[in-house]
């Protein structure tokens, strides 16, 4: 069943409406719903309902609520995918997957290296396609939320919100040709539910000199294993392995706890 966001928090004494153009063209024109059809809605209070179509109009579909879900399709901690700009359709790949993956948010940035440069006029386009295939990305995965999207221009420009994080690792290639192979997971054990974490990755020609030393004082600088990876792959290994030490990895440990408690009772 076909699922769509609505920015507005749910109330099941409540009807609501659809009203973003593009939701109301894939529901009546891609996916043929008619009235009585069900659909689930994803509410901006991470609530889901499944719903049924009342009326379909030009401008709008109304739905009423008939049974909430219960899911929780969120990664524990709140990672935030900071990379270097870097070819369009290689970006693009990046941000669907990533948000399958559960990233919470992304930042851009036109590093020293980025191959890619784009003019102010041509940022806003670019920000509105991204986060439109953000948004497919996370009804598709049953994200609870829709990522959002911001643009830097260099990386100066993101050490205002370098405190609004609890961790902050950099995943640099000279640490991995190093032999660093411990620091990612070590500090992937430290995190707790909820905690915010920024995650940066240089593009294709990868970090300089001078963007190293900027976030020195701040960051940890880790490697991701041996082998050099794409751009566009290493925040996919990052999230991976984040989401299998707290979710995968978690959930084992809560049933190892449940079935040692159980046998010592
Ligand atoms: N041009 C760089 C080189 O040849 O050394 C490679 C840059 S790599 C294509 C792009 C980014 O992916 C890097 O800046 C880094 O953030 C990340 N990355 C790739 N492989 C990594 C690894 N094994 N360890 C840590 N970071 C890695």
């Amino acid at each position: 069943m076909q699922r769509y966001f609505i920015d507005q928090n749910a109330d099941e004494s409540q009807r609501f409406f659809i009203t973003n153009k593009e939701d109301i063209h894939h529901i009546t024109n891609v996916m043929r719903n008619t009235i009585g059809n069900q659909i689930i809605i994803t509410f901006k209070d991470k609530i889901v309902f499944k719903s049924e179509i009342i009326t379909i109009e030009n401008e709008s579909i109304e739905i009423k609520l008939i049974e909430q879900i219960d899911i929780n399709s969120e990664l524990p901690v709140q990672v935030t995918i900071c990379s270097g700009l870097i070819k369009a359709d290689k970006y693009e790949w990046l941000i669907q997957k990533a948000t399958e993956l559960g990233a919470d948010s992304f930042i851009v940035v036109e590093m020293d290296r980025s191959v890619v440069k784009l003019t102010p006029n041509k940022v806003q386009k670019k920000l509105e396609r991204w986060q439109k295939i953000i948004k497919e990305a996370a009804e598709q995965s049953y994200r609870l939320i829709i990522p959002n999207i911001i643009f830097k221009s260099n990386l100066n420009e993101i050490y205002d919100t370098i405190n609004h994080y609890d961790y902050i690792l950099l995943a640099y290639e000279d640490e991995a040709k190093r032999g660093e192979v411990s620091l990612f997971k070590e500090t992937l054990k430290k995190f707790k539910t909820n905690d915010r974490i920024l995650l940066i990755f240089g593009p294709e020609g990868g970090f300089s000199e001078k963007e190293i030393t900027l976030l020195n004082e701040t960051s940890f600088n880790v490697g991701l294993g041996p082998r050099i990876l794409r751009a566009e792959t290493a925040p996919l290994y990052a999230l991976s392995a984040i989401s299998y030490e707290n979710e995968l990895m978690g959930w084992i440990l809560c049933q190892q706890l449940r079935f040692t408690h159980w046998v010592a009772k």
